[in-house]
């Protein structure tokens, strides 16, 4: 801003400057005009001065001429007419501004007179002393000295003057007596016309008489404001004056277009100078504005090349950093959940499912499901677990390439960056662990020696059954077998053979479970169990006899069995006979159902009574 009204008072100076040389220009072409108009006004007035003293020089020889006659009647005396007529004819002829010469006598009547036409009111005139040219007359008859009189009314008609030139005759003593005046007569504005005939052109002249004007010569358009009054001495006479105005030929031919010109060469070369100024301010200007933009363009190109080098320094480590997850058997992949689409995968997630970066890309944010199935609804568990605090880790399957199944824990977790929500995933092929876990599980409800579900799991799953039996009223059946004279069995053929009995004995059991469900488990010892889903006592007592034929048909033989091979008891209870509605209830009927078949012979099954508990069923004897 500040710059800006720099530039604004340097404008108003520049303003001003041209208006102080403009007024400079101004004040001196004034200053040239008034010298100027000095000059003309000198030399109108020297003009002036000199067409008066032409005309006073023109008066003085005509005065000549005349007193040229004179002399000839000074020194010859009165001269004949003829001659007379001779000198006066050659004197008109010679001046024109004469109306007459005359000569007047003695007795101031006009005696001779020339030329007659137009004159000849003035042939007897007498010069009496009522004539106001009277007194003139006698001052020159005094004085013998020529003068001019005032004008007066010609007796022709109009106003004009009277040269009274004195003429004597001399005796022969030379004693000089008056003769009268040879008179030269003028008629004004004859004698004016005459008198200014070769430069009247140049002034518009005024006669004035004791400052009345008595001629008027215009003839063009003249200055007044140079005029100029000249006083005119005719002879003796000073009451006349010449006012003459310049003509603007006149004026113009002494004038000069210098003070013109200068100012014209004044104003160019201020504007000029102006102009240079302005011009030299604004390269001043633009070259400080290219300086600062050169100065702000190096401070922004030095600005991006450190931008350029943290860029190339971050993609540095950002490759780094992909390069590392791409080296990780772990997937990674953030996504943006609100548009579907992938931002970034490291090469373990799409390489472990079969496919390379786009298409798994492409996929992926055409249909996630078909990589991650239930994709929408795992978003929502994320957002819920996170809301919630609890675990970021979640076990999926993903679908490879080629369809099948790939389990997948992945840690998940909803990140805001800049108002926009992104989800990072870390996931982890963990099948082998998985298998690992189930293998273990597996282990851990296994029996070691049968390879049936041990005791553990037996709680475990009646408890579950039992749940599940409440829920959906369905029967549930639960068989106790027990090896019998087991332990004279070790007793003569040995711990091996019993567990080899044992392990045979189990086999049968997982054959003879022919539905979905069913469980055969090593109860305890040489005791086992089957719970049998959606059996009821009919369903029961059929798997116990086949079970009892499945026994007899490995016919294991026993040295101290009665029946010489192994045999087995079976008690069994159903939900039915449950009254209390409790899983340890149907444990103990099924229990107290095996205990009567030992009490009744063994190798034989029974069945729970609860009308009399005492009285179990027997179910039909096994065939050996
Ligand atoms: P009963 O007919 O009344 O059932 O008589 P029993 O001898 O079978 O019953 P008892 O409870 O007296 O003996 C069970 C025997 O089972 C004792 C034990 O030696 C044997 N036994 C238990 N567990 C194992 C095992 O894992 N391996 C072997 N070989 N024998 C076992
Ligand atoms: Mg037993
Ligand atoms: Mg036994």
């Amino acid at each position: 801003m500040p710059r800006k009204r720099f530039v604004w008072s340097a404008r108003l100076l520049l303003l001003l400057l041209l208006i102080l040389l403009f007024g400079g220009c101004g004040l001196l072409w004034h200053k040239l005009r008034s010298i100027q108009q000095e000059r003309v006004a000198e030399r109108v007035a020297y003009h002036a001065r000199a067409l008066a003293q032409t005309l006073e020089s023109n008066i003085d020889e005509e005065v000549q001429n005349l007193s040229r006659i004179a002399q000839l009647w000074d020194f010859h005396g009165r001269i004949p007419h003829d001659e007379w007529t001779l000198n006066v004819e050659f004197a008109l002829r010679h001046f024109k501004g004469y109306q007459s010469i005359q000569w007047m006598g003695a007795d101031l009547r006009i005696h001779w007179l020339l030329p007659l036409a137009g004159n000849e009111a003035a042939r007897d005139f007498q010069l009496t002393p009522e004539h106001p040219n009277y007194p003139i007359a006698m001052q020159a008859k005094a004085s013998g000295q020529p003068q001019f009189s005032n004008s007066f009314a010609l007796v022709q008609g109009g106003r004009g003057f009277v040269l009274y030139d004195p003429i004597y005759l001399h005796d022969k003593q030379g004693v000089a007596r008056f003769d009268g005046f040879v008179q030269g007569v003028f008629r004004v504005e004859e004698l004016m016309d005459e008198l200014l005939a070769d430069s009247a052109d140049e002034f518009n002249v005024r006669l004035l008489e004791r400052q009345n004007s008595i001629y008027t010569h215009t003839t063009r358009e003249a200055r007044d404001d140079l005029q100029q009054q000249v006083p005119l001495h005719l002879l003796n006479n000073d009451a006349f004056a010449l006012q003459l105005s310049p003509t603007r030929e006149l004026v113009a031919s002494l004038d000069s277009p210098l003070p013109e010109f200068v100012l014209g060469a004044g104003l160019v070369i201020s504007l000029l100078l102006v102009a240079a100024l302005a011009l030299a301010m604004e390269n001043d200007r633009r070259a400080r504005a290219l300086k600062a933009g050169n100065r702000r363009l190096n401070k922004e190109m030095r600005q991006r090349e450190e931008i350029e080098k943290v860029l190339i320094d971050s993609r540095e480590r950002l490759q780094l950093v992909l390069d590392l997850t791409d080296s990780s058997s772990d997937g990674l992949f953030i996504i943006d959940p609100k548009n579907g689409g992938l931002l970034h995968t490291n090469r373990a997630t799409y390489d472990s499912l079969g496919y390379d970066a786009q298409s798994f890309a492409r996929l992926f944010s055409e249909d996630p499901e078909r990589i991650l199935p239930g994709y929408h609804a795992w978003l929502e568990e994320v957002r819920q677990a996170q809301r919630e605090d609890t675990s970021p880790i979640f076990q999926r399957e993903m679908r490879r390439r080629d369809g099948s199944g790939r389990a997948a824990e992945i840690s998940a977790q909803l990140v805001e960056v800049n108002g926009h929500e992104y989800l990072i995933g870390v996931s982890r092929d963990n099948s082998e662990r998985l298998q690992l876990e189930a293998h273990l599980q597996r282990l851990s409800q296994q029996d070691g020696l049968t390879g049936l579900y041990n005791r553990r799991f037996f709680d475990q799953r009646l408890q579950a059954e039992w749940r599940r039996m409440c829920r959906t009223a369905r029967p549930l059946a639960l068989l106790l077998l027990d090896i019998d004279h087991f332990k004279a069995y070790n007793d003569a053929l040995g711990h091996l053979a019993g567990d080899d009995a044992l392990r045979q004995v189990g086999g049968q059991l997982q054959r003879c479970l022919q539905r979905e469900g069913d469980v055969a488990c090593r109860y305890g010892g040489e005791e086992f169990a089957l719970i049998l889903m959606d059996t009821d006592e009919a369903g029961a007592e059929h798997v116990a006899a086949r079970l009892q034929r499945l026994i007899a048909e490995l016919r294991i033989p026993h040295p101290d069995s009665p029946l010489g091979r192994v045999t087995v008891s079976i008690g069994l209870s159903t939900s039915r006979d449950v009254p209390d509605n409790r899983a340890e209830t149907l444990v103990a009927q099924a229990d107290g159902a095996l205990y009567r078949a030992k009490r009744a012979g063994r190798n034989r099954s029974m069945r729970w009574d609860a009308l009399d508990p005492n009285q179990c069923d027997q179910l039909p004897p096994v065939s050996s």
